[in-house]
């Protein structure tokens, strides 16, 4: 199975897309995650994606198709979910040009809805693990020890992007250049909004029970 995880920064993706691909067995490809693993590796990349993380603008369409391709063609063929990935409709083309070349295709589209005045309460009380990349929130999903990380120990950061200033703006970027990913797509495959202003494992809940109609009526088909 192959899907998209599209939603408005602190939605909830990083959270819901490491539970699907542990229950489906996915890998779980998130750009974000590998945009700021190449900037502690101070790789080439990772200092070209510097200045636009930090402000809250996106990264250059072709250094991240690039880098995306890269990490699908290592997944090899069990499947991924991908997270923050596609986020401009110039990007989805390019994802769907690549696949198609191996004659693969995205199978269905988990849409995470929930409104801005929200995000800003998620985003600005996400900590997360700077060693094994766990997230978690200071008031919906505390750590057992307060700024500590449950699974390595390791102290908790807040990520520089996160603070009111660089949230409003990445905001912006996100209504104006990925929503019309969402169209996109419900132009050619099936589209699941998610109401994912529940908590987590409500959200998971639901994103579950449409996954699995998906799965039971893709078993069906001739
Ligand atoms: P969030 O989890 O809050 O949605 P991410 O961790 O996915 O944020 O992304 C952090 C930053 O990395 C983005 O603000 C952007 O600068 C860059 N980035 C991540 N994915 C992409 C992408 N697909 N295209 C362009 N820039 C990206
Ligand atoms: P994204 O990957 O879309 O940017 P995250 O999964 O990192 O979003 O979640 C953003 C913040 O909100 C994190 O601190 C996370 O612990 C918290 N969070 C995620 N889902 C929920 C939820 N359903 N209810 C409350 N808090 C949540």
């Amino acid at each position: 199975m192959r899907i998209v995880l599209l939603g408005a920064p602190g939605a909830g993706k990083g959270t819901q897309c490491k539970r699907i691909a542990g229950r489906y067995g996915l890998a779980h490809l998130s750009s974000g995650d590998i945009l700021r693993a190449e900037r502690a590796a101070g790789s080439e990349l990772g200092g070209k994606a510097r200045q636009f993380m930090d402000s809250g603008a996106l990264v250059p369409d072709e250094l991240i198709v690039e880098m995306m391709a890269a990490a699908i063609n290592k997944a090899g063929r069990n499947g991924f979910v991908l997270d923050g990935f596609p986020r401009t409709v110039n990007q989805a083309v390019e994802l769907d040009k690549y696949m198609a070349g191996d004659g693969l295709k995205i199978d269905a589209v988990l849409n995470l809805v929930i409104d801005d005045e929200m995000i800003a309460a998620r985003m600005t009380g996400r900590r997360s693990c700077p060693k094994c990349g766990a997230v978690y929130h200071i008031e919906n999903l505390k750590p057992k020890v307060d700024g500590i990380c449950d699974n390595d120990g390791t102290g908790l950061i807040q990520r520089p992007d996160d603070t009111l200033e660089v949230v409003k703006k990445r905001l912006e970027t996100y209504h104006r250049q990925t929503e019309p990913v969402v169209d996109y797509y419900r132009k050619s495959i099936a589209v699941y909004d998610i109401n994912a202003s529940e908590d987590v494992e409500k959200v998971s809940s639901l994103i579950l029970e449409k996954l699995g109609a998906f799965v039971s009526s893709a078993k069906r088909e001739p």
